[in-house]
């Protein structure tokens, strides 16, 4: 069973309004075990809009769509829906009620255009709206040779949609017995190598056909696998998925950080626990990123003593009392200067662990060799320093490099 979802509107099309109803909708339909295969956006446009319809009615077994149910001049649905079946639109006395109702209920007089509001393409039925004027359309539309399609169309407003589904589209597709299937995710989330890397790390598991389903992504730096399971129950689908996330952390060791909504932070403040460690950071050009990564984490208090962001080399002398010879050529931009931010972080704050990272080199697209970036991290014995070379997309450097820092923590932690 396939489904479409439909966006209207020229809010959405002029790319002023995120449409965020689609994502919304293509997860609680997954859930129903119902395959998405097609998102269609289309503007207030009456032939375009039943042209949608009408290609989505042919193709796909469940079209769900939002927006463009209201009773002003740009809100087309109804009619496009009715135009696209071949249908009249006819007025429904029931949700007539329900239109002058909500109305009375506000206590306003309901202006005439409302009245349109309780018109559906015939033989449709009426999807409350407990808390809005616009009722929804349910329609079958018979179709030859396969099964018939299933339409749904709801308002735009996200809190109604969220409503009239629980209410009661979830129920009449189950009652088709569309959720005979559930469908689960689990992220693996990886850090400290690239995507084809990762992939050729493994075996040959990243293809089309396999169960259950893996696939593999990158946002930000974090490279995530993602495994997909059908079943009959989530018990089913969860031990389905066991074996596959055993072999890709066997395959992958310590590359993989953490799963599902786990962030580097997470994993870094869960071994801080587990060992029984404070951490405290120093950060010049990740700008306090880390520090409020590692505030943020549910889990780091107490762990994560505090962090101190700079960008003068003033600071590190008064403040932390970096000795100011090793600052003043590069300002903090050597090794040194970087491993002795970190070292008199440690002593500032008495931490176990202190993070540094040094100021952002100049970025040069057309260097030969990119300028490197330094980190470091004090310990009780000693402070370790690494250098990347400064290279990427500079919007991305940023993220990547306070990454990375909380990276060479959690694998100095793992004892690597
Ligand atoms: P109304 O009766 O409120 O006019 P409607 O069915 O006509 O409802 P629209 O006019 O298309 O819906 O949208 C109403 C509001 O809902 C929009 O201004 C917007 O804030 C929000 N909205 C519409 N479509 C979406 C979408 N796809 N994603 C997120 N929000 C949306
Ligand atoms: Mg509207």
């Amino acid at each position: 069973m396939h489904a479409e979802v439909i966006a209207i509107g020229d809010e959405i099309t002029s790319g002023q309004l995120l449409d965020t109803n689609t994502q919304w909708l293509s997860q609680r339909l997954e859930e129903l075990g119902i395959r998405v295969l097609y998102h269609t956006t289309v503007g207030d446009e009456i032939q375009p809009c039943a042209d949608v319809f009408r290609r989505a009615v042919a193709r796909a077994d469940v079209v769900v769509a939002t927006g463009g149910l209201g009773p002003t001049a740009d809100d087309l649905t109804r009619e496009a829906i009715a135009l696209a079946a071949g249908r009249e639109l006819v007025l429904d006395p029931h949700a007539l009620k329900h239109v002058r109702d909500m109305f009375a209920r506000r206590q306003r007089q309901m202006p005439e255009r409302n009245e349109r509001q309780a018109e559906f393409p015939d033989g449709a039925t009426m999807i409350d709206n407990p808390n809005g004027t616009a009722p929804g359309i349910a329609l079958e539309l018979p179709r030859e040779g396969v099964g018939p399609c299933r339409l749904f169309a709801l308002p735009g407003v996200p809190p109604e949609v969220h409503e009239m589904w629980h209410g009661s589209v979830a129920d009449a597709l189950r009652q088709f017995g569309a959720d005979r299937k559930v469908v689960r995710h689990r992220r693996l989330k990886c850090f400290g190598a690239g995507e084809s890397h990762v992939e050729a790390m493994l075996p040959d598991m990243i293809r089309r056909g396999r169960t259950p389903r893996v696939g593999i992504n990158a946002s930000k730096t974090t490279i995530i696998l993602r495994i997909t399971a059908e079943g009959v129950t989530e018990q089913e689908c969860d031990a389905a998925m066991e074996p596959t996330i055993a072999t890709i952390r066997q395959c992958l060791g310590n590359l993989v950080f953490g799963q599902d909504d786990d962030e580097l932070q997470d994993a870094v403040v869960r071994l801080l626990r587990r060992q029984n460690r404070t951490l405290a950071t120093v950060e010049w050009g990740t700008a306090g990123m880390v520090a409020q990564w590692l505030g943020d984490a549910a889990e780091g208090k107490g762990l994560f003593l505090g962090g101190l962001v700079t960008t003068s080399a003033a600071a590190l002398h008064d403040v932390l009392g970096v000795d100011q010879q090793l600052l003043a050529p590069h300002s903090a931009t050597s090794a040194e200067a970087v491993a002795a931010m970190a070292r008199s972080c440690r002593d500032r704050f008495g931490a176990d662990y202190a993070l540094a990272v040094g100021r952002f080199p100049e970025f040069d697209p057309t260097a030969a060799e990119p300028n490197p970036v330094f980190m470091a991290l004090a310990v009780a014995d000693g402070v370790q320093v690494k250098s990347y070379p400064f290279a990427g997309h500079p919007a991305t450097l940023k993220i990547f490099c306070g990454k990375r820092a909380l990276n060479t923590v959690r694998l100095a932690m793992l004892g690597e």
